[in-house]
């Protein structure tokens, strides 16, 4: 007979959000088993000491294929079209090796912030082929022991224009690709990629997730099209949308509007800040507008919304560390967040993203797997306001990283001579 009472691993003292007093967690075969005042059992011990620990952070925005390029292309000044012309004639270079290393470092960054799911998006098309989508196939087998990486094979410069792709999107996903993504505002058919990419996505049984739109002209936008398309197939809760900079500009009546559409179609929004805040509004001389669409209002109006990495050094945003923690203290500061909402913009990067991306097994609750991460602070508002270092994380109930504390190294000097120089 098993012993209920057999721990491989107890947690002690966990300060989980929603919990009036630490807890304690109790692992077994890499699963959650117990969480308690306290657990009376003998197990290895990891104390916790009142700090605050989250399931790891959800990234459902990477593109890991073209990170790290800044070294290769210099720096631009063109905004987004330049950057999707850089990486277009960068990536005729690709080879599997070389999308694997640069994946790779965003990937060792991500796990040691405490990350512990991922999406990423690759570029499939006749320029690259299939070879970025090989190359984080690979990333996904080489590091499950950390984070769990969910592939978004997508057309980033368009599919109904661009000759030879979308037969590459269909042998990636009877290959291994886990979601679909699509790019309509770099289309000669937007509307038309759309309705292509939901055939498809309901021929393969996978979510979707559109760029849907990247400038500040709200005059005009594809979310209604979305939205129409994600009712006509039955595909709420499966259809996301990023960056969606448009919202940005829409007067308080016209985002009631959008937001419940989009909350009543079951389409999910990724903000990314990073990305947003460095390309938008280039044309202004003065007044720049900040181009950030304000996810926790959507939020507040019923959207599941996340806020995500997007991209990392590179001409799209020569910035990033992958850091999450880092992403939601970003977007609280742009967005003018204040302390009541902080807890919301934890929420922006860990549940909320995890629902976007239907992970049904996450989450600090028993039967899931024991993924979890701690802060070096007392609550998880605390760690956002103050970027607190994640200093553990455990995968399936295995230590995956840790980051011991800064010591600061005073001089000793003996008091009578402090007193001296005091004097
Ligand atoms: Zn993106």
């Amino acid at each position: 007979m098993p012993d209920d009472n057999a721990f491989d691993l107890i947690f002690r003292q966990a300060a989980l959000p929603g919990e009036a007093r630490p807890v304690d967690i109790g692992v077994r075969r890499g699963r959650f088993a117990a969480i308690a005042p306290v657990i009376a059992a003998d197990a290895p011990e990891v104390v916790v000491g009142g700090r605050a620990v989250l399931p790891g952070f959800v990234d459902s925005h990477v593109h890991l294929d073209k990170a790290c390029l800044l070294g290769r292309c210099g720096h631009l000044q063109g905004g987004l079209k330049a950057a999707i012309a850089a990486v277009s004639a960068m990536k005729r270079d690709f080879t599997v090796a070389d999308v694997h290393e640069r994946g790779a470092q965003v990937l060792e960054r991500a796990i040691a912030k405490g990350t512990t799911r991922m999406r990423s998006h690759v570029e499939v098309d006749p320029r690259v082929g299939l070879r970025s989508f090989e190359a984080l196939k690979a990333l996904k087998r080489d590091y499950a022991w950390a984070i769990d990486l969910s592939l978004c094979v997508f057309p980033q410069e368009g599919l109904t224009n661009d000759p030879g792709t979308e037969e590459l999107l269909v042998q990636a996903l009877q290959n291994g690709a886990d979601a679909l993504g699509g790019c309509p505002y770099t289309d000669s058919d937007p509307h038309q990629q759309i309705a292509r990419l939901f055939a498809l996505a309901t021929r393969f049984d996978v979510d979707l997730d559109f760029h849907l739109d990247f400038d500040l002209d709200a005059s005009w936008m594809h979310l209604d099209e979305v939205c129409r398309q994600t009712k006509a197939h039955g595909y709420g809760g499966r259809v996301a949308i990023g960056h969606v900079t448009k919202l940005s500009c829409l007067p308080p009546q016209a985002f009631a509007r959008a937001a419940e559409r989009l909350a009543e179609a079951g389409v999910a929004v990724t903000v990314l800040p990073s990305t947003d805040v460095y390309l938008m509004g280039r044309e202004a001389t003065q007044d720049v507008p900040r181009g950030l669409t304000p996810a926790h209002r959507l939020l507040a109006r019923g959207v599941t919304c996340s806020v995500a990495t997007n991209n990392v050094l590179n001409p799209f945003t020569p910035f990033g560390d992958a850091s999450l923690l880092r992403m939601a203290n970003f977007y609280a500061n742009v967005a003018q967040v204040g302390p009541e909402g902080f807890d919301a913009c934890i929420d922006l990067v860990t549940a909320l993203p995890a629902r976007l991306m239907n992970l049904r097994d996450y989450g600090i609750a028993i039967g899931n797997p024991a993924d979890l991460i701690v802060l070096d602070a007392p609550t998880q508002a605390e760690a956002l306001a103050g970027l607190a270092e994640p200093i553990m994380g455990f995968k399936n109930g295995r230590q995956s990283f840790s980051r011991p504390a800064a010591q600061l190294h005073a001089p000793s000097q003996p008091r009578a001579a402090l007193r001296a120089v005091a004097s």
